[in-house]
């Protein structure tokens, strides 16, 4: 999902909206539905629209195709090197080097108008955007650097065509559904609507990083910890879900979470997105955040008297604005975590009517608007 203030980033920054609207699903609210005595029951939902932009559900592989296709376009301004990865940063008060796995040294590229990329000069800043596991959070917090903190369950879902997945002909995506085993949620994949996903979340201890992982996949523990966890529920689409699933159609994520740090630069080096703050995907804004903060950085980095200021204060400034906005959102990714897992029939039942009770109590028709959502970071004020 690229909610709407990720979507005002494709919009006002990358002006990519269009482009993604013809390949994703657009949509204008998330609607909760619950088993009611015969039928899954919508209780109502979240509006996310905002100000006319809507938010969109877009597979990742065509979004990482269409953001490189717009770093293609600028070539004569951005080089992408493949296979490159990066093993530790050299920063001194001259400027910063990245030096990758095998040894080569990649100094900065200066940006001449007019006379393209001068490769080799020590480069005034890097931006760590790598994730996770990151080497530039690395860099930045030296001997204090953290592990990263697994969330405590595991994804798992598939895609599937429209006409295979025995909706309810009046189900409108996306959809999280409330079961007393757990929560669904599908969504579609493009604006065809005939590619849907689904996705539902265990809980379960922690595997040996990649290859625990791998393994609880490929020996079909996975799939056999979905059965049992459903084997009661009958209502539809779930039952056909999970009886259509097999080890050859699995999706299987573990999410991984970045608590707070001390910090997220140093004098040259600043890290953004899941390298400083990876959110668990109750409320899919990992992305988001870190399209928020490249979108900050970068209005930060365009402006004479912001960089006038001097990098460390550029970058203390970035972290300033930021870091609250995170923080809102760990705290609602953290309040989504509660309402996600097995709840059993008594809490469902208190849980469902609450939810209901809550949209229909105070929103129009059960429907609330999501303001956590709305916000877009091409407004927020520059005041350094
Ligand atoms: C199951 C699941 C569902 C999610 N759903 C959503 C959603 O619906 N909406 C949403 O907004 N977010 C969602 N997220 C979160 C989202 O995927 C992340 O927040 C987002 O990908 C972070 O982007 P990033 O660029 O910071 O890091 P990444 O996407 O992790 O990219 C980091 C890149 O750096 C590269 N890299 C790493 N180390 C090195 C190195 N040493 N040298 C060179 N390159 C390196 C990696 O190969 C990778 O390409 C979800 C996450 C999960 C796990």
């Amino acid at each position: 999902m690229l909610a709407v203030n990720a979507m005002h980033v494709m919009e006002d920054l990358l002006h990519m909206g269009d482009r993604l609207r013809s390949l994703g699903d657009t949509f204008k609210a998330i609607n909760l539905y619950t088993k009611g005595s015969t039928t899954l029951d919508v209780i109502g939902g979240f509006i996310v629209e905002d100000k006319g932009v809507q938010a969109l559900t877009i597979a990742r592989p065509v979004l990482h195709r269409e953001l490189l296709r717009q770093c293609e376009d600028m070539s004569d301004m951005i080089e992408i090197r493949y296979s490159a990865e990066l093993e530790s940063i050299k920063e001194d008060k001259e400027g910063c080097s990245a030096i990758l796995k095998g040894g080569e040294v990649v100094r900065g590229e200066q940006f001449i108008p007019n006379r393209s990329l001068q490769a080799n000069v020590v480069g005034d800043i890097l931006v760590g955007a790598d994730g996770i596991r990151s080497k530039a959070r690395k860099h930045t917090l030296g001997e204090n650097d953290i592990i990263p903190r697994y969330a405590g369950y595991f994804s798992i879902g598939c895609i599937l065509s429209r006409s295979s997945a025995n909706l309810p002909p009046d189900m409108t995506l996306p959809a999280f559904l409330y079961t007393p085993s757990g929560t669904f949620l599908i969504f579609a994949m493009d604006n065809t609507n005939d590619k849907i996903q689904w996705a539902t979340s265990i809980n379960t201890p922690e595997r040996d990083r990649r290859h625990g992982w791998d393994e609880l996949r490929a020996s079909g523990e996975a799939l056999q910890m979905l059965k049992e966890e459903y084997k009661g529920v009958t209502m539809e689409p779930i039952r056909t879900f999970v009886d259509a699933l097999s080890n050859d159609n699995l999706r299987l994520w573990a999410p991984y979470e970045v608590p707070p740090i001390p910090t997220w630069h140093t004098d040259r080096v600043c890290i953004v997105g899941d390298a400083a703050h990876a959110i668990s995907p109750s409320v899919g804004q990992g992305s988001a955040q870190a399209f928020e903060d490249i979108a900050f950085l970068a209005r930060l980095l365009a402006s004479p008297t912001a960089v006038a200021k001097g990098f460390p204060a550029l970058f203390e400034y970035f972290e300033k604005v930021r870091r609250p906005r995170v923080k809102t959102i760990q705290a609602a990714s953290a309040k989504a975590e509660g309402g996600r897992g097995k709840s059993g029939t008594i809490k469902w039942i208190i849980k469902s009517w609450g939810m209901w009770a809550g949209l229909n109590v105070f929103g129009k028709g059960g429907y609330i608007k999501g303001d956590l959502f709305s916000y877009n970071v091409m407004e927020e004020k520059i005041q350094m």
